[in-house]
Order: structure tokens, then C-alpha cells, then sequence
């Protein structure tokens, strides 16, 4: 008689917010495919549907409601987490139907939620698991969250609120996920958390056993330096490098440390710092360090020493009481630190920070000005140092491959060392081989820059 396999509940999903929040996706939908469930594509087919919410902007916390709203309009079964999950009450005093409201990181509650509203059928047919888990993101990249939460207390933003303080995953763990990850055909990690640099400080750094790609066991302290470098010395089955990429890095002294590990091409040379300004003044109302000709002189100590190495970057624009000449020092700072790539936000009031309360609150236009004129200074300065790539041979990794054209050639989509995914650009390559796959890391000659992308051709 054929084995009856039980058909199994489906689970819809809406992610929003930033990649962290995709993680946590990833964390949900692992968890509950491990638990006999299927996925939906659509809302119609969704048994129920969960909607990872964004709480970190006003607007993007109406964003979230908008969202929770579809949800509800298209199914009806709905269940909330994410950071918007934390304000339970705004909520259900909008959607009373909602099915539950989980906040942050509470995995556990999530997948209880969903047992509850949809349970799940059981059986060694459907209790199969990838075993990199699930993700959201193509298989040859993936993020890889070290830690949550944050110790600092910058006055314009509400995380430390809303997921506390920092919590570091052990460092074990990180690099077990990592290998897994690898075997699965990522080729490129990216590192992510609220604050990169201060990764175990709450667990005093304590070290964990690892074996390590020899299989020759060490001990790895949970410190940003030790972790990259473990992560650098994974390789794929064919022996390929892994790209390691670091995001949200604080520059603290220590960063000097993961410089030479990409001058000797263990990591990416790539360092994702999130300054937010450079005035003094401007600093110490964000309440951040304001040690901004410190951090000039070693940025040039980093390029010293790793000349290819590519700093990211967001400011933000117009925060209460920034003078004209608090933003050209600004603009100042930027030339002179030649940062590669940059992102720029107008300030914007987040409901519950501190920045609210200050003074000086500045006009929208102002903002919007000075805005057109960062973003004027940072396309310069990005245009120039495409420019002096144009020629250069450069390892890429590919994100995609068009069809062939009527002459037959086929064209891809590929990034840099310099190119995180999603926030900076691409290189285009023209001609591509046939045999050429997603994910396949190759050398590429530059032929031409625009302000944000290069284009080329695979190196002979
Ligand atoms: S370091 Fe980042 S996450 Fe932490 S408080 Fe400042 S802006 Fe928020």
C-alpha cells in the first residue's frame, strides 16, 4: 500500500526592513520548513501569513501597517513580528484580527504562533531541511548575523530600544553556520550586526573550540579580528577562497587589525563604517565619537597598508542644530577622506529618539539642499576612483547572465570586491563565456567607469 504523506500547512511570507530583518526571515522560515511546513508564493495559497515588520523610521513603520493591511485584506490570517512586533498595541488597535504580534528575535514565538494558527502535519516525508536552511537571498551570497543589539546610544536612532543590548552569537556557532553556508554554494559571506567591531565584548571575547577547514582544532576568541580571520581561511569544495565581507564596522582602534588580513587577501578589502557625520559639534549631538581627524589619519594608515582597500559609508544630512559650516566641514572631511562609496540621508524624526528633543530642527528645503550637495561631492569623488580602475584586471563574481543577443553574446551582471550586493554597483561584462554560472568568481578587465558602475570583459 503507498505511504500516505499528510499535505502540509503553507506559510506566506512578507519581508521588510533591512538585511538583518531578512535573517531573521530566514531564521523563521528554516525553522518552520524543519517543522513540516511548505512555503506560499502568493497570498491565496497561504494557510497563514507572516509579516516580518520594519519599526526603525516612521515611514517605515507605516510602510509595515500598509503591509500587515494587505495581508490582511488578501488572506486574513495573519501573524506579526519584526521590530515593529514591539509595539503590539498600534497594531492590533489598527488590525484587532491579527492573528498574534511577536516582536524582535523572538523566534520561538513566532513559529509557536504559527503551529497555533495553522498546525503542522508530521512525518519523515515532509521533515526534510536544506541543510544550509532556507534563504532569501540567491545561494551564492549570504549574510551571516553575528550579533544583535547594540551598546551604544546615538541620539537619532531607536535599536538599542527596540532589540537591546549587544548579544553575541558564540563564535563556534557563527563559523559551523558559515562552513554549512559554504558547502551550499555560498561564495561570498557577508557580515552583519548592529556593531561589528564590539562582536564579544558582552561574552568577554571567550574563546570556542573549532576545527577548523584542516580539521586541525584551535580555539577562536569571539573578537571581530579572530572571527575574520577563521571566516577567511574557509574554501569551497573546488578549493576557491570565500569572499568575507564586514559590515557596520565602528572604527575602533582594533580595526587596525582586519586591515593586513585583506592586504594579504584572507577578506574582503572592504570595510562597510557607517560615520554618520564629521563636525564635532553635529557628532557629539548624535552622540557619537567625535574623533574625526583621528579617523582621517587612519584611514590613510589602512590605504598604506592595503591599497585596494574600499570604505563604505552613510551620513546623514540636515540633523537638528548642523550649521552651514558644520556641513561644509563635512563636505571637507569627505574630500579629503575619499571615501569610495557613500549613501546620504536627510534627517528624519524617529518616533521615541532622543534627536527629537534637540533644537534646531532645519527645514526641509535646507535638507534637501544639502543633500543634492553631498550626494554632488560623493558622485565626484566615486566617478573619479571608478576612473582609475579602467584597465585594471579585478576578480568578479557573477550575480546574473542575460540571454544571447541576435550576434549570440551574452552579456552579465557581476560585482567587484568593492560592490556589496544590493548597495553599490556592478560591473557589467560584455561577451561572457557560455559555461559561465551565477556565483562563479573570475577575473575581469575594466574597460569603462560611469559614477557608480564599471564595465568590462572576462580576462583572457
Ligand atoms: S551604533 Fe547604530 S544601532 Fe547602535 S545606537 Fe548607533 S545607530 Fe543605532
Amino acid at each position: 500500500m503507498a505511504t500516505q504523506i499528510p499535505s502540509s500547512p503553507k506559510v506566506g511570507m512578507v519581508s521588510l526592513g533591512c538585511p538583518k530583518a531578512l535573517v531573521d526571515s530566514e531564521r523563521i522560515l528554516t525553522q518552520l520548513r524543519s517543522d513540516g511546513y511548505d512555503l506560499s508564493a502568493d497570498y491565496a495559497g497561504a494557510d497563514v501569513v507572516l509579516v516580518n515588520t520594519c519599526g526603525f523610521l516612521d515611514s517605515a513603520k507605516e510602510e509595515s501597517l500598509d503591509a500587515i493591511g494587505e495581508a490582511m485584506a488578501e488572506n486574513g490570517r495573519v501573524i506579526v513580528t519584526g521590530c515593529m512586533g514591539n509595539e503590539a498595541d498600534v497594531i492590533m488597535k489598527r488590525y484587532p484580527d491579527v492573528l498574534a504580534v511577536t516582536g524582535a528575535h523572538q523566534y520561538e514565538d513566532v513559529v509557536t504562533a504559527v503551529h497555533a494558527a495553522a498546525p503542522a502535519a508530521r512525518g519523515a516525508f515532509v521533515d526534510l531541511v536544506p541543510e544550509a536552511g532556507l534563504k532569501l537571498t540567491p545561494r551564492h551570497y549570504s549574510y551571516l548575523k553575528i550579533s544583535e543589539g547594540c551598546n551604544h546610544r546615538c541620539s537619532f536612532c531607536i535599536i538599542p530600544s527596540l532589540r537591546g543590548d549587544l548579544v553575541s552569537r558564540r563564535p563556534d556557532a557563527i563559523l559551523r553556520e558559515a562552513e554549512k553556508l559554504v558547502e551550499a554554494g555560498t561564495k561570498e559571506l557577508l557580515v552583519i550586526s548592529q556593531d561589528t567591531s564590539a562582536y564579544g565584548v558582552d561574552i568577554r571575547h571567550q574563546p570556542r573550540a573549532w576545527n577548523g577547514p584542516n580539521g586541525q582544532g584551535r580555539e577562536v576568541r569571539a573578537h571581530m579580528t579572530d572571527l575574520a580571520a577563521a571566516l577567511g581561511e574557509l574554501k569551497t569544495s573546488e578549493g576557491q577562497g570565500v569572499w568575507t565581507r564586514l559590515h557596520y564596522v565602528y572604527p575602533y582602534p582594533h580595526v587596525d587589525k582586519v586591515i593586513p588580513l585583506m592586504a594579504e587577501g584572507k577578506i574582503t578589502p572592504y570595510l562597510d563604517i557607517p560615520f554618520q557625520h564629521a563636525a564635532p559639534n553635529v557628532l557629539k549631538r548624535m552622540k557619537r565619537p567625535a574623533n574625526e581627524a583621528k579617523v582621517l589619519q587612519r584611514v590613510k594608515s589602512w590605504r598604506d597598508i592595503c591599497p585596494d582597500l574600499t570604505i563604505r559609508s552613510t551620513f546623514v544630512v540636515g540633523f537638528p542644530g548642523e550649521t552651514e559650516d558644520d556641513f561644509k566641514y563635512l563636505l571637507d572631511w569627505l574630500e579629503e577622506a575619499q571615501l569610495d562609496r557613500v549613501g546620504a540621508f536627510r534627517f528624519e524624526p524617529v518616533e521615541g529618539a532622543e534627536a527629537n528633543q534637540l533644537d534646531g530642527a532645519l527645514p526641509e528645503e535646507i535638507k534637501e539642499e544639502r543633500y543634492q550637495r553631498i550626494m554632488e561631492v560623493t558622485a565626484r569623488i566615486s566617478a573619479a576612483k571608478l576612473q582609475a580602475k579602467v584597465g585594471r584586471t579585478l576578480p568578479v563574481i557573477i550575480d546574473d547572465i542575460g540571454e544571447p543577443d541576435e550576434d549570440g553574446d551574452i552579456g552579465a551582471t557581476a560585482r567587484s570586491e568593492a560592490d556589496a550586493p544590493e548597495i553599490d554597483g556592478n560591473v557589467f561584462l560584455r561577451n561572457v563565456s557560455e559555461n559561465l554560472a551565477v556565483g562563479d568568481i573570475i577575473d575581469a578587465t575594466i574597460e569603462d567607469a560611469d559614477e557608480h558602475d564599471l564595465f568590462g570583459v572576462a580576462a583572457s
